[in-house]
């Protein structure tokens, strides 16, 4: 088992994202006309719209995500940690299967 193995969803805290856009980085966000970052997903839509069915209040599966490059699953939940760990205001949630969150830490 790899050392991201459990890491399955990822979301964004809208009232802790300032807008540093530092996550923009790892071509999993863009930001919204709020200024907000939102998952892309891999329909093409994004984690802000209440009709896309890849998301769920806002959180989105890793398996979900725009995958651009063709990261594979590993390097993807890897990115969606190091993304959610670059963000100075920890507004990235990262979960587990089990729904923990991962980060940030308690
Ligand atoms: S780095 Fe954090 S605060 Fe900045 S846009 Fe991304 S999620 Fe929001």
């Amino acid at each position: 088992m790899s050392e991201h193995e459990h890491i399955s969803t990822v979301e964004v805290d809208r009232d802790a994202c300032l807008t540093a856009a530092i996550c923009l980085a790892y071509q999993l966000y863009e930001l919204d006309d709020e200024g907000k970052a939102v998952l892309l997903t891999s329909n093409g839509s994004n984690s802000d719209d209440p009709a896309n069915e890849l998301q769920t209040g806002g959180r989105v599966a890793i398996e979900h995500l725009a995958n651009p490059e063709g990261w594979d699953a590993d390097e993807m939940r890897a990115r969606v940690l190091e993304s959610a760990k670059a963000c100075p205001f920890n507004a990235i949630i990262v979960r587990d299967t089990a729904g923990k969150v991962v980060w940030p830490p308690a």
